[in-house]
């Protein structure tokens, strides 16, 4: 039995309530997340993307672990805070507003990505009264075109993100005016959920060259760019993740051959540094059949995990026999069929998975969907309905002890 299952079964044990509870392994993602870093190659630096997760435990883990933290509001720069004074942070995001921009000097974030041409004018304008030198890079939406094999596009297509590449004379001339915006380099983050080691590298490429070409263009001095997250998670075949060591050893080729010598590569990762510490876990309320499809219907559902019907996907999931039935009359069971999996919401759209073959499956069984680290809790609409909210269990080792936020700390040790 995992980890993650015998603790399921300790909460089975602790309670008599339909189990249902987002559990995350901090050694696991301590593991995983150490190793990427690890690997890259010198003058390549790992942030982490909050929004993919930014609660406190998983901050806390990952603050030691990368080069600092990519945040999108002011909220998140105070999360940032609260958890390390001084860890780095690099602060994005389309439609900031003066008091955002001056929150973000004054808690002297270590650099801003400016996103439009008024930004940049606002942005001089709001460090001039503070005379303030800040740091910038310019988010650029290129035109592409760009690799296949990824789901979001964020560039080269019309999207809110970014500077568009056809308009970057007219921002290099308000540039050239700038006393206390000083550039750094560039941003570019145009894709979501990519999924082939060599692409990526041909996406970096792409900056690179465009940079350059840039550099030598507008006579700048450069050093940095970066180069996003959008590094993907397989979800439809868990064994096939992004290639990570393949993708560090082109990588460190790249880096020697085609990146001047005095740029950092920044590489802003979210969803794969914290996708596949988290499971999402339900129990099976009912099982039944309606025009010719078969539900299991769970504990929760698309209010706690919005991820597979914002994606429209099959989330992969276990499924976990729990033995136990305390009814004195006969248990529902599916055996080698296709089911659906929703949750307790008034809506057809309450979807996790369908159409699903499974071995097994009977009422009271559990259901562990898997990968739901990030953009899963994080971007879920938790009050729709009142239904309770899933307990929060953190599982770190070294302390021998396993938590649900909001209850009692309860000793864990394995
Ligand atoms: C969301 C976001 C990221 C992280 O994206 P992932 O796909 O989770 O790696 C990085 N940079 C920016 C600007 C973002 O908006």
């Amino acid at each position: 039995m995992s980890k993650v299952e015998e603790i399921l079964m300790q909460l089975k044990q602790a309670s008599d309530q339909p189990l249902c509870a987002y559990v995350y392994d901090l050694d696991h993602l301590h593991a995983h997340v150490s190793g990427v870093v690890s690997q890259l190659p010198e003058r390549c630096e790992m942030y982490y993307a909050m929004k993919a997760n930014s609660e406190r435990p998983i901050l806390e883990e990952l603050a030691p672990l990368v080069q600092g933290f990519e945040v999108a509001s002011v909220g998140e720069v105070k999360k940032a805070r609260e958890v390390d004074r001084r860890i780095p942070v690099i602060f994005g995001g389309p439609g900031k507003t003066d008091e955002e921009l001056m929150e973000a000097i004054r808690s002297q974030v270590e650099l801003i990505h400016v996103e439009s041409i008024h930004e940049l004018r606002r942005l001089e304008y709001l460090a001039s009264q503070v005379k303030a030198i800040v740091p910038v890079l310019l988010r650029i939406n290129l035109a592409g075109p760009f690799p296949e094999a990824a789901t979001l596009h964020m560039a080269g297509r019309p999207t809110q993100f970014g500077i568009n590449e056809r308009e970057l004379a007219v921002v290099m001339a308000q540039l050239a005016l700038c006393r206390y915006v000083r550039l750094e380099g560039f941003h570019f983050h145009s894709l979501s959920n990519h999924l082939h080691a060599p692409n990526h590298i041909a996406l970096l490429r792409m900056y690179v060259q465009k940079a350059k070409q840039w550099v030598e263009e507008y006579q700048l001095e450069i050093s940095r760019l970066n180069v996003g997250g959008g590094i993907g998670v397989n979800y439809q075949a868990l064994q096939e993740q992004f290639d990570w060591p393949v993708f560090v050893s082109l990588l460190r080729d790249f880096m020697e051959g085609e990146v001047p010598e005095n740029w950092k590569l920044m590489f802003e990762c979210g969803r794969y540094l914290t996708a596949s510490c988290g499971y999402y876990v339900t129990e099976v309320l009912d099982l039944k059949e309606n025009h010719g499809e078969r539900y299991a219907v769970v504990r929760g559902g698309t209010h706690h995990f919005r991820l597979p019907s914002s994606w429209q996907h099959n989330h992969p999931f276990e499924i976990m026999p729990l033995d136990e039935w305390k009814y004195p009359f006969a248990r529902t069971t599916w055996e080698g069929v296709a089911v659906t999996v929703v949750g307790q919401l008034c809506t057809p759209k309450d979807v996790m998975a369908r159409q699903v073959p499974v071995d097994r499956i009977r009422i009271g069984d559990l259901i562990i969907f898997q990968y739901t680290g990030a953009y899963s809790w994080s971007i879920s609409h938790h009050d729709f309905l009142s239904h309770p909210h899933p307990d929060h269990i953190w599982l770190r080792s070294a302390t021998n002890k396993w938590s649900l936020t909001g209850k009692v700390e309860k000793e864990w040790t394995y």
